[in-house]
């Protein structure tokens, strides 16, 4: 994904590995992982840039789609 979204990242505890690569990813700081290794996501920092997701390389951490119902034209464009 490369658009922002307005979705919440998503952490998957069974999938993720501990790399850090998200948390080395997120341009705001508001990836972390403990010294347990728990990750964790200080939620007011996220920018919601899905830098995380494009990083993890197991899925762990995503940002789901927001749903939006519209009406489009015959020119496809939304209405
Ligand atoms: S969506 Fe962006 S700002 Fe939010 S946790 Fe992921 S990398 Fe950081
Ligand atoms: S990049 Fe994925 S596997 Fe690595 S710490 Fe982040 S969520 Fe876990």
């Amino acid at each position: 994904m490369t658009a922002a979204s307005s979705g919440v990242p998503e952490i998957n505890p069974a999938l993720c590995t501990r790399c850090g690569d998200c948390v080395d990813a997120c341009p705001s700081g508001a990836l972390s992982l403990s010294p347990t290794g728990e990750l964790s996501l200080a939620l007011e920092r996220c920018a919601y840039c899905a830098d995380c997701e494009d990083v993890c390389p197991v899925g762990a951490i995503a940002l789901p789609f927001d749903i939006i119902i519209g009406r489009h034209d015959e020119q496809g464009d939304a209405a």
